[in-house]
């Protein structure tokens, strides 16, 4: 498997994790863009936003927001202000073809397109 986000999940990559469940796991982010930046993803692999199957990852994609509220709070920036991102394919950026969203705060974040 070649898959940097399934080799964290399953163990091969360490990583410091931010967040554990059954179906989602986060860890902070290697190279971090701000005080916060941790990475969550659902455990199962899922390229990119655009093959989320209704019905059927429902209740994972709710995890990964459930997940970004708590670490928010532990990490103390829900007061304070975060974002979430997602990236999907190349005009995006996307590096790491995982289903994944960013939280990110702890400073006062630039303008949200560049
Ligand atoms: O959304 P995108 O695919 O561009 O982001 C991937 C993110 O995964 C990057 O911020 C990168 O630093 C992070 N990463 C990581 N640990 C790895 C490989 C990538 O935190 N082993």
């Amino acid at each position: 498997m070649s898959c940097i986000f399934c080799k964290i999940v399953n163990g091969e990559l360490p990583s410091r994790k931010a967040y554990e469940s059954d179906n989602v796991l986060a860890f902070h982010d290697i190279t971090p863009q701000a005080p916060v930046h941790v990475i969550i993803v659902p455990k199962k692999h899922i390229d990119t936003m655009n093959e989320v199957e209704t019905g059927k990852d429902d209740a994972v994609v709710a995890e990964l927001f459930q997940a970004a509220r708590q670490i928010a709070r532990e990490l103390g920036i829900a007061e304070s202000g975060y974002r979430l991102v997602n990236n999907c394919n190349e005009d995006s950026g996307m590096e790491v073809s995982h289903l994944h969203i960013h939280i990110l705060g702890g400073r006062k974040l630039g303008t949200i397109v560049s």
